[in-house]
Order: C-alpha cells, then sequence, then structure tokens
C-alpha cells in the first residue's frame, strides 16, 4: 500500500518542475564542432531562447568552446546579446528576419551585422546608416533552392549593383553572401550539390558588380558535421550545439560526440488507487486494466509538452523515466498536467522526481532514460521542437560553466 504522504526529501519549489540545463555541455558540443569545421568561422545559432535553453547563459557557453559569431533570427534577440555585455570583439552577431520596425539604427550602433534579403531592408539600413555616419553590416541572403526568405538569383544582379552603389556612397558595407540548404539532413541528396552551385554563382555575380565577398557561409549543422566542402569562410551550428543529431540516420552512440545539454524532470503531485475500468484524462483515451495507481506529473502542454504525445487510443504516448522504470503518458497530454499509471505495486509518493528526458542515447539506442529524440518519436516531431517550444513557465536551471554564471 503506497503512502500519499510527500515524501521527506521533496523541497518548496516555485514551480514543481525545471529544465536543467549543462552549460559544459553546450561548451563540449561547441568545442567539438569547432573541431570538426574546417571554416576559420564559427557561428552558434542562439536564436529562440538558444533553442529553449536560455540565450544569455548558451552564447557565453558557446563562444567558451571555440564560437566566435553568434546566429539571431530576430532583432530583438541579437540587442539581448549586446545588452548583456557581449561586445563585437567577444562576438560578432549576425541577424536575419526582418519586419516592420525592425530598429535598424540600435542595429548599426550596437555593432550587428545584418541579413538583407529584401530591398526595403537595404534601403532601411542605407538611411539608418546615413543619418549615423556609419556604415552598416550586411550579408546577402541568396535564395538558392530552399524557397523561403532570400533573393532569388535572376534578382541578384540588380540588387547586387544597388548594394555596389551603396557601398560605394559609405553607406553599406557588405561583409557576407549566405544561404540555407533545403535538405542538409540527407546527406548525398542532390539538391545540396545544386544549391551549392547556384550559390558559388551569386557569389560570383556580387563579386563581378564590384563588391568583394569576405565570408560565405551556408552550412547549418547537418552541413557541417556531413559536408566539409560546404564550411567556406562560417559554418552556422544550432541543434547539434545543444546536442543533437541533425542526421536522422546518425544516431547515438555514434552521433559525433555530441551530448545533449538539458534535462526535464518534474516532481509528482499526486500518488493514488484507482480501480481497474478507470477512464484517465481528457476523453478517456486510456482506461486502466486493472486495479493501479496513478501519479500526476504537473508538466502539460502549456509547457511545452506535444499533445501529439498523448497515450492509451490516441497512439504511444510520451516516455518518462520513473526510478528505473519508463512508462508512457496515459491518456491526453492536458494543459498543465500528464497521467502516469504507475502499476499495482508502485512504490512512488509525491515528490518524487521523474525525468521527461535527459543527456542520453536514448530509448531506441538502449538507454534507460529518454531523451528529447524519444519524445519526438512519441509526437511525430523533431528533436529541435521539443526542445524550443519548452513554455516560459518552466524555470531553467543551470549546471556547469565558471562559477560566477
Ligand atoms: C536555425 C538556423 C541554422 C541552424 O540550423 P541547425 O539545423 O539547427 O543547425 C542555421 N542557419 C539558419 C539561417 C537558421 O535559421
Amino acid at each position: 500500500m503506497t503512502s500519499d504522504a510527500l515524501h521527506p526529501d521533496a523541497s518548496w519549489a516555485a514551480f514543481p518542475a525545471r529544465a536543467i540545463v549543462n552549460l559544459d555541455a553546450i561548451e563540449h558540443n561547441a568545442r567539438a564542432l569547432r573541431d570538426a569545421c574546417t571554416a576559420p568561422h564559427m557561428m552558434a545559432v542562439i536564436k529562440a531562447d538558444a533553442y529553449g535553453h536560455g540565450i544569455i547563459p548558451v552564447s557565453r557557453a558557446a563562444l567558451r568552446g571555440g564560437a566566435d559569431w553568434l546566429g539571431a533570427a530576430q532583432a530583438s534577440e541579437a540587442l539581448e546579446l549586446r545588452e548583456a555585455g557581449i561586445t563585437v570583439d567577444q562576438a560578432r552577431i549576425l541577424t536575419w528576419l526582418h519586419g516592420p520596425g525592425v530598429p535598424f539604427s540600435e542595429l548599426i550602433i550596437h555593432d550587428i551585422d545584418v541579413s538583407v534579403a529584401a530591398y526595403w531592408v537595404l534601403d532601411g539600413l542605407a538611411e539608418a546608416a546615413a543619418t549615423l555616419k556609419q556604415p552598416a553590416r550586411i550579408h546577402l541572403k541568396i535564395d538558392t533552392g530552399l524557397g523561403r526568405n532570400g533573393i532569388m538569383p535572376e534578382d541578384l544582379p540588380e540588387f547586387a549593383a544597388r548594394v555596389a552603389e551603396l557601398q560605394k556612397e559609405g553607406l553599406v558595407h557588405l561583409v557576407g553572401v549566405w544561404t540555407h540548404l533545403a535538405l542538409a539532413d540527407e546527406p548525398g541528396n542532390p539538391t545540396i550539390a545544386k544549391q551549392k552551385d547556384v550559390f558559388d554563382d551569386a557569389v560570383a555575380v556580387v563579386e563581378a558588380a564590384g563588391t568583394p565577398v569576405e565570408i560565405r557561409h551556408l552550412a547549418n549543422s547537418a552541413a557541417l558535421l556531413t559536408a566539409p566542402d560546404m564550411h567556406y569562410e562560417l559554418t552556422r551550428p544550432g541543434i547539434a550545439l545543444y546536442g543533437f543529431s541533425p542526421v536522422p540516420q546518425v544516431q547515438p552512440p555514434s552521433a559525433f560526440g555530441l551530448v545533449p545539454a538539458m534535462t526535464l524532470e518534474a516532481e509528482l503531485a499526486t500518488v493514488k488507487h484507482v480501480h481497474k475500468g478507470q477512464g484517465v484524462s481528457y476523453a478517456h483515451l486510456y482506461i486502466t486494466t486493472e486495479d493501479t495507481i496513478l501519479g500526476l506529473v504537473p508538466l502539460g502542454y502549456a509547457d511545452g509538452i506535444p499533445r501529439h504525445a498523448s497515450g492509451g487510443s490516441a497512439g504511444v504516448g510520451g516516455p518518462i523515466a520513473v526510478g528505473d522504470r519508463v512508462l508512457r503518458v496515459a491518456g491526453r497530454v492536458c494543459m498543465d498536467q500528464v497521467v502516469l499509471d504507475l502499476g499495482p505495486d508502485a512504490q512512488e509518493r509525491p515528490g518524487d522526481v521523474v525525468t521527461l528526458f535527459g543527456p542520453t542515447d536514448g530509448l531506441a539506442y538502449g538507454a534507460s532514460v529518454p531523451n528529447a529524440e524519444d519524445w519526438a518519436a512519441a509526437a511525430g516531431s523533431i528533436s529541435y521542437e521539443i526542445v524550443t517550444r519548452l513554455g516560459a513557465r518552466v524555470p531553467r536551471m543551470y549546471v556547469g560553466g565558471p562559477s560566477d554564471e
């Protein structure tokens, strides 16, 4: 008979769950990537709050590991880095996704390189540069086949001519030409070589317009780790920095020596007996098959636990390590909570810590604790989404790194 008394070691916390981010793992991954990178420069991509891990501590750890650039999708993220005291001597920063209202002057003042893929951005930067009497450092983004952001190759000659004019006027300084791959996670896919050819042609067009190109870059994590001919002067790893393989076919234990940096754990909120035939959670997708004990885990889709990882008739639920067992979410993932069927002989008590995922090879590779890939498999998603969507409500705790952080 299990007791529902709080575990004697349970301590009060503001939130009964946490994401523990190991900064030494980030630094280790950055160093492993730096070692694999044949380019002189490496940009740690820290967009989206460093894929949910925390932008400032992760950026500092990546710089310790050998990155010398930081990549931010949004201007607000780039400025946050400078506000935190990361100077241009410590890291060049590139930001690339702009909407109306983007603070061009602020970006120039704070020594942030800006990607340009539209005339309105080029003109906005030139105008801000004229006022500040300081040229904007730009990287032209080319759409070499991804079909997303970027200047189409047929529009490039005219665009490059305009850039060359502005450079002569001292309003912009062209630093880089860059692009992004559509299928880098499928090494050998013919689109990769094709995009490279289009890219090389684009660089030639820009140089022919009279603007030398200092830095060419297109390699994300997958291309960094599988295609050294794509490194050019700079690589841009993201997911690998956080410890996940960017290539589905290359998984632990051979996954490039990367170590997942994040552990997501929670304390059981309640433990209770129920009878056989008890429907569990919304819509009763899971029904107990015997008298049993249910445990309540206080994390739900508000915290980024994918509702697609519901269990029971909904499918195979997301995995959670309880002691030395791995159980699957029973029934629907709710907004704030999920339920586990702990079994009739469960000894767990409220306050016991359970682990949703951590720095392991993953269940598919014999680990006894799931990793984020296992959650991705349960939810029909990818590791990127599992860690990045972790909710703002979940406290991040940091371990490793210099003691003054
Ligand atoms: C997110 C992103 C990256 C990093 O990609 P990973 O697959 O996470 O390595 C690189 N470049 C650009 C433009 C990106 O948006």
